[in-house]
């Protein structure tokens, strides 16, 4: 990586933990493969460490916050804490400025981090959040999983296999 890296947002679902469409039960997280490891070796090497995650179940009228917040503290028990946690609730069509792919998430986290876009790398399984990260100027990487579009991963700038090929990448 061609910057210095200070902060690294990962998306939850897809990247830090298994996706469950709309999940709202702490029992079905389940990290991805390396996710602890990755994380623990950032974190050992003195970065920050945030997530970044679209919650449209909120406003969609299928999850309640709390069951939100009840994931992520499951996330935590799973992967440890993170520097800071923003979530978008809205619907699609609310024209929010927080849902990826705009940059609301990124910048916010950035703001409780007290680091800046240009040394913080965006990680993510689909092109929302390789775009959140390029529309905030934040760098990106991409993992792809299966349910990733092609397409998607052809246009990414920089893809790893895994959590722990991306944290590689990254220190
Ligand atoms: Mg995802
Ligand atoms: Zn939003």
């Amino acid at each position: 990586m061609d910057r210095t890296i200070e902060a690294v947002l990962f998306d939850r679902d897809g990247t830090l933990v298994r996706d469950v469409p709309y999940n709202g039960d702490p029992a079905r997280v389940e990290p991805m493969p390396g996710a602890r490891e990755a994380i623990m070796d950032l974190r050992a090497h003195g970065l920050r460490t945030g997530v970044v995650s679209n919650q449209s179940g909120i406003g969609r009228g299928l999850l309640t916050e709390g069951q939100v917040r009840a994931v992520n503290a499951r996330v935590e028990e799973l992967l440890g804490r993170f520097g800071t946690w923003q979530i978008c609730p809205h619907h699609p069509d609310d024209g929010c400025a927080c849902r990826k792919p705009a940059p609301g998430l990124v910048f916010a986290a950035c703001e409780a981090l007290g680091v800046s876009p240009e040394r913080t790398v965006v990680v993510g399984d689909i092109e929302a959040d390789v775009v959140a990260a390029r529309n905030a100027g934040a760098t990106s990487v991409l993992i792809p999983t299966e349910v990733t579009r092609p397409d998607e991963v052809e246009r990414a700038p920089r893809t790893a296999a895994d959590l722990r090929a991306a944290v590689g990448m990254i220190l």
